[in-house]
């Protein structure tokens, strides 16, 4: 599977630096946010490297499918039942930092640090 070996989440990906794990699939890796800005905040993360959402291709739409399909099922095993944002930041202007492609999943009870 192809990774880099300086980007973060291919790190926690492979279990070289730790993550609070709350899923994970064949395609698929869900952690909690180190920095969260609401009560529940995991980041949804492809094991593939992909740069971001610029950089996906006809053959990565199941695995987005399934990565955006996953949200609704997370919120309800964490516990969130009013509702949660889903955010995906792509490149420099959409203010991504880690450029490894994640869908943030936000929710819990208002008022939120951001988002
Ligand atoms: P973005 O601005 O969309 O690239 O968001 C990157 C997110 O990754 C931020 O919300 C960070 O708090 C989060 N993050 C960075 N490093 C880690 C880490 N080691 N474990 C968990 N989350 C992280
Ligand atoms: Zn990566």
């Amino acid at each position: 599977m192809h990774s880099d070996h300086d980007c973060i989440f291919c790190k926690i990906v492979a279990g070289s630096i730790p993550a609070k794990k709350v899923h994970e699939d064949e395609e698929l890796l869900v952690f909690h946010d180190i920095h969260p800005w609401a009560p529940v905040h995991v980041l949804v993360v492809p094991k593939v490297h992909i740069t971001s959402l610029a950089d996906v291709g006809a053959e990565h739409e199941a695995m987005l499918g399934r990565l955006l399909g996953l949200a609704p099922r997370l919120m309800r095993q964490l516990g969130v039942e009013n509702g949660f944002r889903t955010v995906i930041n792509t490149g420099r202007d959409g203010g991504q930092e880690v450029q490894h492609l994640h869908m943030h999943v936000l929710g819990g009870p208002r008022p939120w640090l951001r988002g």
